[in-house]
């Protein structure tokens, strides 16, 4: 039993070395990835639960990897956040949202408000306010149309500072929104001084919409405490007709998730775009 205890242990070693090892091939790949030309964007609408119309899109980060094929930002946004490269990344992915934005805008689409992730440390890095500026200004994007989704985690740091940042996003007139709330530790105190537009609800308290009482107790008073501070609430995640009938009947103002659309590649969210505009 001990021989078997000690090969199962190499084995499990064998095993994380090709985990690490697999970091970093992937990691080797980021530094080129964006010279490259290897990422690119898709946008999935977000839509008004009360009209159903489309009013704005998020903006989510791709991998078209030489050899892997397409790969998810979960595998390797970490990677960018821990080696530095989110705030290249980062910077790329805000001037490509802007960008198309404004070539939606100029094709003469209805405009709409795009969302950009910001994650931790491209938050708190010093430079993030005048990467926001320059994206705008070099785009001709009017700020009104570009919002930031931040994380609860951004906040967990160091409060004020984050307090102080968003307050300087906000007077440039760009939307804030807090991602995936509820899986955080931001205190419930800390929201009220937070200069922000919107509360996503996140997927995981909507998948059991209309099965969990619990999940449903989750939601609805997210979707209460966001109306008491005046903030409009979006559930992201939602899949089926039962969760947006709940999410609607409990007042929640807008909706994101595979039920209206799953993420899509520019040329293909224009045509949808189009086909919606003029129904
Ligand atoms: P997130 O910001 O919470 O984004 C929502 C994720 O849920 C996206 O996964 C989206 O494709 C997925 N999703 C949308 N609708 C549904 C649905 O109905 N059901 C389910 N099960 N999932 C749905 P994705 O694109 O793989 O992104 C994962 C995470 O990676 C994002 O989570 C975000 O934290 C991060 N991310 C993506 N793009 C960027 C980026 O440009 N910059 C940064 N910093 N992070 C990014
Ligand atoms: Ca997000
Ligand atoms: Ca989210
Ligand atoms: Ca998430």
């Amino acid at each position: 039993a001990k021989d078997l205890g000690k090969n199962n242990c190499q084995f499990y070693t064998r095993e994380m070395n090709a985990c690490i090892e697999e970091k970093l091939v992937l990691l080797e790949g980021l530094r080129s990835a964006l010279d490259e030309g290897q990422f690119r964007l898709v946008y999935q609408p977000k839509v008004d639960l009360h009209t159903g119309r489309i009013f704005g899109v998020e903006a989510l980060v791709r991998w078209e990897h030489p050899e892997q094929g397409c790969i998810g930002p979960d595998r390797f946004i970490p990677l960018a956040e821990e080696s530095g490269m989110i705030i290249a990344l980062g910077e790329w992915v805000l001037q490509t949202a802007c960008r198309q934005n404004r070539a939606w805008q100029d094709a003469g689409l209805p405009p709409l408000r795009v969302s950009v992730n910001v994650s931790p440390r491209q938050f708190e890095e010093l430079g993030l306010v005048q990467r926001v500026a320059q994206a705008l200004s070099d785009s001709g994007l009017a700020a009104e149309w570009l919002e930031l989704e931040v994380t609860e985690g951004v906040i967990m740091r160091d409060l004020q500072q984050a307090v102080d940042k968003m307050a300087q996003v906000r007077a440039m007139g760009v939307s804030l929104a807090i991602d995936d709330f509820g899986t955080g530790y931001s205190s419930l105190s800390a929201l009220k001084s937070f200069p922000i537009s919107t509360l996503k609800i996140d997927k995981s308290f909507v998948r059991d919409l209309g099965v969990s009482e619990g999940d449903e107790a989750i939601a609805s008073s997210i979707i209460d405490l966001a109306h008491r501070l005046r903030l409009r609430v979006i559930a992201e995640g939602v899949e089926t007709e039962q969760q947006k009938a709940f999410l609607r009947q409990n007042g929640c103002d807008e909706m994101q998730g595979y039920l209206f659309s799953r993420p899509l590649p520019p040329e293909q969210l224009r045509q949808l775009l189009l086909t919606h505009a003029f129904a």
